[in-house]
């Protein structure tokens, strides 16, 4: 029986796809979702932050979904930028409150709209993952509320494989309550970015080698639907952050304050026909004529966070919703993966908006963290059933072949066996959850299917 300070909702994830009913808690308390999780009429229970990760990870079909949301506070900052905070509290209201005062995320996804809890769970990487890693890297410690009610204090000193189990174990490991993290130091809110349009994949490619020293963050926005020689073309951003001289004169006044951005909304679900071969092929081709190479500075909201411009963009794909691919291929394989990929996607005749390839370097301690050396691409495929799970089914299949894997975070559709073979540690991840949660109170939908629920 659900308890009774439960909702029962429909959820998803922010691609929309899939949906189930869940028991929804609004939980404030450690007491309260102590008692939760030990009551004995409790069913299986999944943390939630705000629901960016794409399919059902944070999704807990007819069982138990934890809001962490209202578990927001900032507990402490140190000298030296050690942030101590409840694991609800988003990256958008750390940003706001402290990079005014000169301390950055030390590395954040492409929107700022995700918990604390939430990244640590998937072990978010950003633009700047070829120098600096995942988030994994910066976590300092955190408090886990476990499945018999225990709260661990982990660090890689004290539970180390609990810590590296969690870091990138989707939630399935326990609740994370609060957290430390290290912040980088910034002179400015601002990034010196310069934009270079690359013909086709090789350039992209060999653009990213060459500049991957000397470029804390860089990301390529590919036209996916571009074939023979110009397959792969992209417009590639580089930046490093900026100093005050970098500043225009009027801003070094101020140079952490923020620019003030206006946010558009897409009002309710467009319908599915909006989007198609033509469209998505056209805004491609609009998005690349509008890129020239130049050196421009940037605010850093609007170099991190384009697509927090415009509030709920996943409506843009109906009520079906869509499915995030991303996949990472190993550095040596990188060139053939991609060409494969891009291939399939263009024969499939399933458009997909501008796709994101990044560089990433080397992996972290997670047992299930997602990066290691390579390329990733991040794709979007407007969910038409079938037809998209067998094209990412093919996509798959590529990644097998060579060595690579996909991302749990962005992935709705993928069966274990597949994701056994992507990540060879699992069976360590398994271990320690047979350990610390030997009845399995923590599960999710994407837990089920993906085999990361031991049985
Ligand atoms: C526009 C967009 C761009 C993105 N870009 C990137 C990117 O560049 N790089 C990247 O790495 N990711 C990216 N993501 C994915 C996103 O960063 C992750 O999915 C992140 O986990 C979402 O955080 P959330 O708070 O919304 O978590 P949710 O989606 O609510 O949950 C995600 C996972 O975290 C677990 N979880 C949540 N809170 C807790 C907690 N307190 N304790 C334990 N487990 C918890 C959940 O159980 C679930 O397994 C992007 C997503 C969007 C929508």
């Amino acid at each position: 029986m659900p308890d009774k300070s439960a909702r029962r909702q429909s959820l998803s994830g922010w691609g929309n796809y899939p949906r189930h009913d869940c028991f929804v808690h609004e939980v404030a308390s450690q007491a309260q979702q102590r008692s939760l999780i030990t009551s004995t009429d409790s069913q299986t229970l999944i943390a939630r932050g705000l629901g960016r990760s794409y399919g059902d990870s944070a999704v807990n079909a007819l069982n138990d979904v934890l809001l962490q949301t209202s578990r927001n506070r900032f507990l402490s900052l140190s000298e030296t930028g050690l942030l101590r905070c409840e694991a609800g509290l988003s990256f958008a209201e750390i940003i706001k409150y402290l990079l005014p005062r000169g301390w950055a995320l030390p590395t954040t996804p492409g929107t700022k709209f995700v918990t604390v809890g939430g990244a640590i769970a998937s072990d978010v990487h950003g633009k700047n993952h070829h120098q600096c890693g995942s988030l994994g890297n910066f976590v300092q410690a955190f408090r886990l509320l476990t499945a018999s009610g225990d709260v661990l204090d982990c660090s890689r000193e004290s539970h180390p494989d609990l810590f590296w189990a969690t870091i990138g174990g989707m939630g399935l490991t326990g609740i994370i309550l609060t957290a430390q993290i290290q912040l980088n130091r910034v002179e400015t809110a601002w990034v010196k970015q310069e934009t270079r349009r690359t013909r086709n994949l090789t350039d992209t490619l060999d653009l990213f080698v060459k500049t991957d020293q000397d470029y804390q963050y860089s990301v390529a926005w590919i036209d996916c639907l571009k074939r023979g020689s110009s397959m792969g073309r992209s417009v590639v951003m580089l930046a490093n952050d900026a100093s005050v001289s970098d500043l225009p004169d009027r801003r070094q006044q101020k140079p952490l304050q923020m620019k003030k951005r206006r946010r558009k909304k897409v009002p309710f679900n467009l319908p599915s026909i909006t989007l198609n071969r033509l469209t998505v092929s056209a805004f491609n081709g609009v998005y690349f004529r509008a890129h020239r190479d130049k050196e421009s500075v940037v605010s850093y909201d609007e170099f991190f966070y384009p697509l927090d411009s415009i509030q709920s963009w996943n409506r843009i794909y109906g009520k079906r919703g869509f499915i995030q691919y991303q996949a990472l291929i190993p550095k040596q394989n990188s060139f053939d993966g991609m060409h494969e990929l891009l291939e399939l996607i263009s024969k499939s005749r399933q458009a997909s908006f501008l796709a994101v390839l990044k560089s990433c370097g080397p992996a972290d301690d997670g047992i299930l963290s997602y990066l290691f050396p390579g390329h990733t691409l991040a794709l979007d495929f407007p969910f038409k059933g079938p037809r998209t799970i067998e094209l990412c089914k093919q996509l798959d299949e590529v990644l097998l072949k060579l060595g690579g894997r996909i991302y749990a975070a962005k992935d709705a559709v993928t069966n274990a066996s597949t994701f056994h073979v992507m990540y060879p540690r699992l069976e360590e991840f398994l271990k320690v959850k047979r350990q610390i949660d030997p009845e399995n109170v923590f599960s999710s939908s994407q837990g089920r299917r993906l085999g990361l629920i031991p049985t």
